[in-house]
Parts: structure tokens; sequence; C-alpha cells
């Protein structure tokens, strides 16, 4: 029943790492798998590396190499949807394609011969997962950023909406928030790889969830600060859920 735990960055990566029993690295496509145990459950940690692509080609070798009945995904986003402030965190429901737009040929976002814009998250591992994300938050203390204590980091739920490039433009960010928001959906966050992540698991029927730490607000000041954010805030973060996470997957 391996576990597969991806990650977009090394430094997203690196405390989870740490916590991996007798690692043994397999390399495959230009990545490094890492197969190992955490509290006695098989796990395989891997960067997806940054974009759909990249993501896509990860998640159909952690299928076809690795055997993976699970998949969970934590790394950093910007926020987009009301009251999702950096220092959040966003558990996915869904995940749609802000770029892909094949009309007048198929509606906007559908992705062509699926019929479908959206694919859901496994509804009890995500259930699992929220209920980690609330018991490892709140152990894990204050935190700053730039200087400034973040406030308790509230757990929102809903839409992550990914595309090919990093969204740093407020104007940019709010279009892309209401052309969504005018097809019926309404997205809480923005990333470059959890939808390709999500539909290479529903290709597969593998059970998906992802965790996503806002790391700023897809506006001019996006990529201040990015990487000291994700080390001192984002990485404690995604170790303190996925720690409870299979703790709570162990039925501890
Ligand atoms: N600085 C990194 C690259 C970061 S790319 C490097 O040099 O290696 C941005 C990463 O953060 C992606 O994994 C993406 O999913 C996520 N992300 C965070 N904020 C984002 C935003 N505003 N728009 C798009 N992706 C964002």
């Amino acid at each position: 029943m391996t576990l597969a735990i991806m990650s977009a960055l090394l430094d997203e990566q690196r405390g989870l790492l740490e916590r991996l029993d007798k690692p043994q690295r397999v390399k495959r496509a230009g990545r490094t798998f890492w197969c190992g145990q955490w509290a006695g459950q098989d796990v395989v940690l891997v960067l997806t590396k940054v974009g759909k692509v990249a993501a896509a080609t990860t998640t159909t070798v952690l299928m076809e190499v690795f055997d993976v009945k699970s998949v969970l995904f934590t790394g950093v986003a910007g926020g987009v949807g009301c009251g999702v402030q950096v220092g959040d965190v966003v558990v996915a429901d869904a995940f749609i394609q802000h770029d892909l737009n094949s009309a007048p040929l198929f509606p906007r976002y559908e992705i062509p011969l699926y019929g479908r814009a959206t694919f859901d998250c496994d509804p009890r591992l995500s259930a699992l997962l929220l209920e980690a994300a609330q018991r490892g938050l709140a152990g894990v203390g204050d935190h700053c950023h730039r200087d400034l204590p973040l406030a308790s980091p509230q757990v929102h739920r809903g839409l992550i909406a990914s595309g090919d490039q990093f969204v740093c433009d407020p104007v940019a960010a709010a279009l892309m928030r209401a052309d969504l928001q005018a097809a019926g959906h309404e997205p809480l966050a923005v990333e470059m790889e959890g939808a390709a992540v999500a539909q290479v698991c529903h290709d597969y029927g593998v059970p998906f969830a992802a965790m996503r730490t806002i790391s700023d607000r897809a506006d001019a000041q996006a990529h201040l600060d990015f990487s000291a954010f994700v080390t001192q805030v984002a990485s404690p973060y995604a170790l303190a859920v996925v720690s409870q996470f299979i703790q709570l997957r162990s039925g501890k």
C-alpha cells in the first residue's frame, strides 16, 4: 500500500526526506525517487519538478514503476480566493487548468475528450488530509514572514487552479479568477502542477489528495522572499501535516 508524497521544490521536500527510514534512491526519467518507510508505512518521496508536463511525467513514472496506491502532494501556491492569506493552507477539493482553452471546439477549460474541466480529489484521503492539517498546524508554533508574524494559519478547502505560469501580477490574477468564475469555478489558489497530477491519478484510478501553503497573493510581491518562505514556513508546515497524515492513515 505504498503512499507517494510529491513536492515541487527541493526545499519543500528536504524535511520529509529526513524522516524517511531506510531510504533507497531509485533514478528514472531524470527524477530521483526515494523509497523507504515512515512510521512503518511504505512511502516514496519524489519531486514533481515545476509545471504541468514535468508533473505528469513524474506521476506516470510513479504509477508504472512504484505500484503506488495513494498520492499526496504538498507544496506552495498563490492565494487568489477571498480571505486566503499568506501562511494559510488550502486542502484541494478539485483541480482545474486555468490556461486550458480549446474554445470554440470545446467549452473553455474543458479537457478535450475527457468531457470535464475539473478532477476531484479523493474524498476519503482529502478528509484525512484536512484533519491532519488542522491537527498539524495547531502545533507548529509562530512563524514570521518579512519580519511580520503570521496569524495562526487558516485551513481552507476548495478548488485549486494550475497553469504553466508563475502568476505575479494582480491584474492577471484578477482576470484569471473572473474568467474562471464566469465559467462557474471559484479558485482559492493558483500553482503549476496539481491539475496534471490529478489527471494522471484519475487515469490510473489512484486516490489523490493535495495541500498547498499560501506563499504569496499572486501579485507583484509574489517572488520576493519566495525561497525564504518555502524554507522557513512551508517546509515545517508540510512536515507537521504529513506526520499527522501518516499517523491518521495508520489508524493511530
Ligand atoms: N524559485 C523556484 C521556482 C519556483 S516556481 C526555483 O528557482 O526553483 C513556483 C512554484 O511555486 C511552483 O511549484 C508553483 O506550483 C508554486 N507557486 C507558488 N506561488 C505561485 C504563483 N503565484 N503562481 C504560480 N505558481 C505558484
